[in-house]
């Protein structure tokens, strides 16, 4: 802990009461509208959320009017927020609170994240704005605005800065007073503040401490998308079965297929090797089988598809933690997953 973080956490919590917007999902703030909000706001704008939420609020004011509602209905009332799989994943998620948690939407991050829809981010959202725990949060607000305070130019989607963003993130959650006000207080100065384009400066209790502010380089952070040309990526998928699961991990929540599930994988612009494969992924992998090689073309990139069957080494666990999970192969369906993570879960023959 150093005493810039201290103060840091110190000035966000301070500044969050006097500064947060009136939203109705702070007003009252429960757990279940906490959940509708946060899947609300996944990829859509606040705005068109403020014009969706309460009449959806007033439809379904429980898990149990949700849980008890045909779908067809629920997807009527989420007309205008797109994405649908949102409706449907909130919809399933309402039951599941029926079935395992007695209609009480849980608070704590674990339970919050084996329901449908509800990735680390939101998990972490819920458990610590409403539940009041230690628990990171980084969204695209947050990543921004930490990126900035720590003058850190590289590329929002690094898989490596993206890790380095969440243990800032928790360094400054484990020391703060009050989580809530310190999760919802960056997220609420990345997004009224410290914009994407001209960051307001001269309105932000953080400018004493912000380094990219202190170096003149405020401009530079996050560094500008990359232009049209198409970025070389390799996949690298490894497909792992056991007692008719398959191991899932879930994508960080912004860049390429962002919070979707996907075969444990790695990427990389060069070609790596199967030795390469194994040392880089987070599980102790006994073998690994080259199942396909496939291209897909996105709008910023071609990407190689290398699907790889792989078993882990006996005796080997998977940890319980947020963000991977084993998912019944016949229920893969009713997990967001990317047309590319379909076809490569579909490739393996194993
Ligand atoms: S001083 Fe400017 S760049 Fe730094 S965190 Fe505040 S708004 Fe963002």
């Amino acid at each position: 802990m150093s005493p810039s973080d201290q103060r840091l956490a110190a000035a966000i919590e301070q500044w969050f009461p006097l500064n947060a917007r009136d939203l109705p999902w702070r007003n009252p703030r429960t757990p279940w509208r906490a959940l509708v909000s946060e899947l609300m706001l996944q990829q859509t704008q606040v705005s068109r959320v403020l014009e969706r939420f309460e009449p959806f609020m007033d439809r379904f004011a429980t898990p149990c009017s949700l849980a008890s509602a045909d779908e067809q209905d629920v997807l009527a009332m989420w007309q205008g927020l797109g994405y649908y799989r949102r409706a449907r994943s909130l919809h399933r998620a309402a039951r599941e609170i029926v079935d395992r948690f007695d209609g009480e939407v849980p608070i704590d991050a674990v339970s919050l994240c084996s329901l449908p829809g509800v990735g680390r981010y939101t998990a972490g959202s819920i458990a610590s704005i409403v539940g009041g725990a230690r628990e990171a949060i980084v969204d695209g607000n947050v990543m921004r605005l930490l990126a900035r305070v720590h003058c850190d130019g590289a590329s929002p989607t690094d898989r490596v800065f993206i890790k380095r963003v969440w243990s800032w993130a928790q360094n400054l959650v484990d020391i703060c007073e009050q989580p809530p006000l310190l999760n919802e207080g960056m997220m609420e100065l990345g997004a009224t503040v410290c914009t994407p384009t001209l960051p307001s400066c001269d309105k932000c209790p953080l400018a004493a401490l912000c380094q990219s502010r202190l170096q003149g380089r405020v401009s530079e952070i996050p560094p500008p998308k990359r232009s049209a040309a198409r970025q070389e990526l390799h996949h690298y998928a490894v497909v792992i079965k056991r007692r008719g699961k398959v191991l899932l991990e879930q994508r960080a929540a912004t860049g390429l297929w962002a919070g979707m599930w996907q075969a444990p994988a790695i990427e990389s612009q060069t070609i790596l090797s199967e030795s390469e494969v194994i040392k880089r992924l987070p599980f102790p992998l006994q073998s690994l089988r080259i199942q396909k090689v496939m291209q897909r073309t996105l709008t910023h990139r071609n990407v190689t598809l290398h699907i790889y069957s792989g078993s882990l080494k006996r005796g080997a666990r998977v940890p319980a933690t947020m963000g991977v999970k084993w998912v019944p192969v016949g229920g893969l369906a009713d997990v967001p997953i990317s047309n590319a993570g379909h076809a490569v879960l579909a490739a393996d023959n194993s």
